[in-house]
């Protein structure tokens, strides 16, 4: 049988950054396959965030190289890794309080609409039915995610949890095929973190899409993950199934070395 081999949907080969005299990463490669739930963890300092920064263009990779579905996004900005079908949240979340969920997620919709220029200009039949494609989408996305009932409120008005879920929203609104989720499971609480994984775990299983997490929620994510890179000082000491990770005596050292053990976190 041919079997044509799977192109990864994230490739990280060699990335390598340093802030000052300090590697954050030093060489570090990866591959994401589709629809994989795979998540980034390591104590403190180990260079996750600064990995999703260069994943999303934010930092640019001083050495290495970065695909995304086969494609060269090395030296891409935000905006057009963004165009190519990458999600992302903030563990700040990057919501407008001010506003309803409902135009919130409008909003996320609106700044990847590529013809909004010549709705302006026009205002054809053509772009009403982009504007009513995308109120049909914003409400999928709302039911989907269980806050069609707040889609009136404004934002400010609502619970962490909740503007969680208006943020996981917002990085779905591009129809994305890949979402990167920093610290999803950050102040929530047991119940809601469970809520949660059940959400991420529906992203993948009925959206289809691929999800790349950085969590130090440890149960979440041995849990949800079908593979975990753990990075330490930079550098990548272990990479596989949960099972095997946890069972690691690098990743154990790295995490006690560091006065941060899974019973901890
Ligand atoms: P945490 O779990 O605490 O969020 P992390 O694994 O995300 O940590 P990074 O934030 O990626 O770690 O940091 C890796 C290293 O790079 C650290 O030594 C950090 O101080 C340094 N670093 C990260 N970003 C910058 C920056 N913009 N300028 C200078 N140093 C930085």
């Amino acid at each position: 049988m041919d079997m044509q081999p799977t192109v990864p949907a994230l490739q990280l080969s060699g990335v390598a950054i340093s802030f000052g005299g300090i590697k954050a990463l030093d060489g570090i490669s990866l591959d994401v396959n589709p629809k994989e739930i795979y998540a980034i963890i390591g104590p403190n300092g180990a260079g996750k965030t600064t990995a999703f920064n260069i994943i999303g263009g934010v930092y640019q990779a001083k050495a290495g190289r970065i695909f995304f579905n086969g494609a060269d996004i090395t030296r891409l900005q935000p905006h057009a890794i963004a165009r190519l079908g990458m999600g992302r949240t903030f563990q700040n979340l990057e919501l407008f309080s001010r506003m309803t969920v409902k135009e919130n997620l409008m909003a996320a919709k609106h700044i990847h609409t590529r013809t909004r220029f010549w709705s302006e200009i026009v205002g054809t039949r053509g772009v009403r039915s982009e504007e009513e494609q995308a109120a049909e989408d914003v409400q999928n996305i709302m039911s989907f995610l269980d806050i069609e009932k707040y889609a009136d409120a404004s934002v400010e008005d609502l619970g962490f949890p909740v503007q969680k879920r208006i943020e996981l929203g917002r990085a779905l609104a591009l129809r994305p095929s890949l979402i990167l989720l920093d610290e999803p499971a950050a102040g929530l609480n047991f119940v809601e973190t469970r809520d949660l994984s059940e959400t991420i775990m529906a992203i993948r299983n009925d959206l289809g899409l691929t999800v790349l997490l950085i969590e130090h929620d440890m149960s979440m994510v041995m849990s949800i993950s079908d593979r975990i890179t753990v990075l330490d000082h930079g550098e990548v000491i272990a990479c596989g199934a949960p099972e095997e990770v946890q069972a690691n005596p690098k990743v154990i050292e790295a995490y006690l070395g560091k006065r941060r053990s899974y019973a901890e976190t």
